[in-house]
């Protein structure tokens, strides 16, 4: 049952970013992740700020200085269909259309995507875990088969979204707004590990608000993919995922590579001894298998996850392949 809450829909950043000021306010943007969180009490909330109707956070535009800027309230289904992303940032078209369920992608905006809580069951459940306050990650010693193989500590869940993995992989930046005024963060610095800080999942303070997503123009002769595995075909999250964002010269050799894995760690996951074990060769199979193993490095298996080192492995070679 949703508890009992009070709602503003803010008309203004600023009136959105005063709303939230008190310490029980959520935002609310598309509401799909956010609604199941209360109904089943991992968040706790006695404001709703809605900021649904702020259409200065919506669409997609193309800056004179390059690049993209996706407002955060943009759905996934606007971010999968645009024209301007599928051509320029392939990788972030694929991931926004492969999250969730057409319904969900028409309600559910990228920002929100990002900033969603984290499908441990545990954390979703009723228990005390270290990501709720607690000490204990539940997943460590129980049902860990959907959990972390790399970057857990005090908590093994897997960061949710697909479009996290991508945005990271393509160099985006996260901008930012708040009562001290607006910053820009890589969203290689946007997701905080367990190590870090244990109860939130993003750098964002309580009361500040994702409002752009920035894409930087693309470089020459660089392409990028995404590719995700999960158990039905239909809807779900991913079991293993992987971005990549390989520039290749005109002698097909590699020159630049973002490999970034999504669903083996807290926070998406740069494969960086893979994108070294590529750079400065061309794709073929014995350069791709090599890279594909180093993906994998320091891998940490749980009593029931140890499928995910070598799906991980299969994912990182196949599309390493693909793009040759
Ligand atoms: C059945 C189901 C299946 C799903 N499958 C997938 C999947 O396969 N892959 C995947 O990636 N996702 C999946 N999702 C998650 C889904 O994509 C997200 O629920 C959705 O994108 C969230 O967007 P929203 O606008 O509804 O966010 P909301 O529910 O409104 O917000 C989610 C969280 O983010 C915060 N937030 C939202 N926007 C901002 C902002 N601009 N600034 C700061 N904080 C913000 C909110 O306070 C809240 O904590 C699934 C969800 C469901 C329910």
């Amino acid at each position: 049952m949703l508890p009992n809450f009070s709602y503003v829909r803010a008309r203004s950043l600023n009136e959105a970013i005063r709303a939230l000021a008190a310490p029980g306010a959520r935002l609310h943007a598309g509401g799909t992740d956010l609604l199941g969180c209360l109904r089943d009490g991992s968040v706790q909330a006695d404001k709703i700020v809605s900021v649904s109707g702020i259409g200065a956070l919506r669409g997609v535009t193309a800056p004179a200085t390059g690049g993209l800027r996706i407002g955060a309230l943009t759905t996934l289904a606007e971010v999968a269909s645009n024209k301007q992303v599928a051509e320029r940032y392939p990788a972030l078209a694929q991931a926004a259309g492969a999250a969730a369920s057409p319904q969900l992608r028409n309600q559910g905006t990228l920002g929100g995507n990002v900033c969603q809580r984290p499908r441990c069951w545990y954390f979703r459940g009723s228990f005390h875990c270290r990501r709720k306050g607690g000490d204990t990650c539940f997943a460590l010693q129980g049902e860990n088969q959907y959990h972390a193989i790399l970057g857990g500590n005090a908590c093994y869940m897997v960061h949710p979204s697909d479009t996290a993995v991508a945005l990271v992989a393509l160099g985006a930046h996260a901008r930012i707004a708040g009562p001290g005024g607006a910053r820009t963060v890589p969203f290689s610095n946007f997701f905080v590990l367990p190590e870090t800080a244990v109860t939130k999942e993003t750098v964002l303070e309580h009361n500040e608000i994702l409002t752009d997503i920035l894409l930087p123009p693309v470089a020459a002769h660089t392409k990028s993919r995404f590719r995700k595995v999960r158990s039905r075909g239909s809807w779900d999250f991913a079991l293993a995922s992987v971005a990549l964002v390989l520039t290749v010269d005109a002698a097909a050799v590699v020159t630049g590579a973002h490999i970034v894995l999504g669903a083996a760690a807290p926070a998406p996951w740069r494969a960086a001894a893979a994108e070294r074990a590529i750079i400065g060769k061309k794709l073929t199979a014995e350069a791709a298998a090599q890279a594909a193993a180093a993906a994998v490095q320091g891998a940490e298996k749980l009593a029931h996850n140890e499928y995910k080192v070598a799906l991980f492995r299969g994912v990182v070679e196949e599309q390493l392949l693909a793009m040759a």
